[in-house]
């Protein structure tokens, strides 16, 4: 699994920056994780083909998350795509999709699978043979869904010494890695456990934006290898994060801490703010794993 950070800041995005975005490599997929205005611009820029685009969460329909989709959605038709694009999104951006392709009697190149999300609680809403993906709601001034991309089980790795030592073909090896037991050319059987080892361990990546902290959120991104976590205000300003209902430098940390996660990304940055290093500070007094988001920054969960 691998991070793209698209965009690091909140609704009024500095010059040279974007508001929240984000891309998840999965396997062989390709995860758009909020679509900030300029996205088009920012995809290209970090030299990901748009065309390779499987999958969009959107968390909201605040503007700084979705201003970009309507964009990608018409280019994706200019350049002829034909790969069908899944969108969750919330109803109201549901709505507003519809509408744009509507009035602007706009003719799709590409199967457009909108699914909208309206859950109160944790729920799976997609999977493969690869990942999977949850959704589950935040607190803020909207309607909002935070995501969790999660790993399968990967296949065990061949031991080729030992695999060659038994006198197993080549053509079995994708069995015994897919913990299949393979007869050998000898006639005996071979139980993969002997001439395999475990696999990677499955990842677990976890997006909260926007919202305020609120106690169940600990258990929905608890033990997650990497939690993005929105940090719009500095501990001083706690009292506008109460009111517009967003996080703290404090609240990711304690949010990062109690949920025991690995590593900790913030970003959506205000843009009252011109130094993002002190976000950084704030948070290692109570949590030290931290990274900045930064537009360009890659990072592997
Ligand atoms: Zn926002
Ligand atoms: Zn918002």
């Amino acid at each position: 699994m691998k991070i793209t950070v698209l965009g690091s800041q909140g609704a009024i995005p500095k010059v040279g920056k974007f508001s929240s975005s984000l891309l998840l490599k999965v396997s062989n997929s390709n995860i758009l994780i909020d679509c900030c205005e300029g996205v088009q611009h920012q995809l290209r820029k970090n030299k990901i083909k748009l065309s390779k685009i499987d999958i969009i969460l959107i968390s909201h329909a605040h503007g700084d998350h979705y201003f970009g989709l309507i964009g990608l959605i018409s280019t994706f038709s200019l350049l002829k795509r034909d790969k069908k694009l899944i969108i969750f999104c919330p109803l109201s951006v549901f709505k507003i999709i519809q509408a744009h392709i509507k009035f602007s009697k706009m003719t799709l190149s590409y199967e457009l699978d909108l699914r909208v999300l309206n859950n109160e609680t944790k729920i799976n809403i997609f999977q493969n043979d690869f990942f999977y993906i949850d959704a589950f709601p935040l607190k803020h001034s909207i309607y909002t869904n935070g995501f969790i991309v999660s790993e399968k089980k990967k296949k065990r790795k061949l031991i080729l010494q030992k695999a060659l030592e038994n006198n197993i073909e080549k053509i079995y090896f994708n069995n015994l890695t897919n913990r299949k037991n393979v007869v050998n050319k000898d006639g005996v059987e071979i139980n993969y456990k002997d001439v395999t080892k475990e696999g990677d361990k499955p990842k677990k990546f976890a997006y909260c934006s926007d919202t305020a902290y609120f106690e169940d959120l600990v258990k929905n991104i608890n033990g997650v290898d990497l939690l993005y976590c929105e940090t719009t205000f500095l501990k001083r300003d706690q009292d506008k994060a109460k009111i517009t209902l967003h996080s703290t430098t404090a609240d990711a940390a304690i949010l990062a801490k109690k949920g025991k996660v690995k590593r900790l990304l913030i970003g959506h940055f205000s843009s009252r703010y011109d130094d993002f290093n002190e976000f950084a500070e704030e948070v290692r007094t109570i949590f030290e794993n931290v990274i900045i988001s930064d537009e360009g920054k890659k990072i592997d969960v």
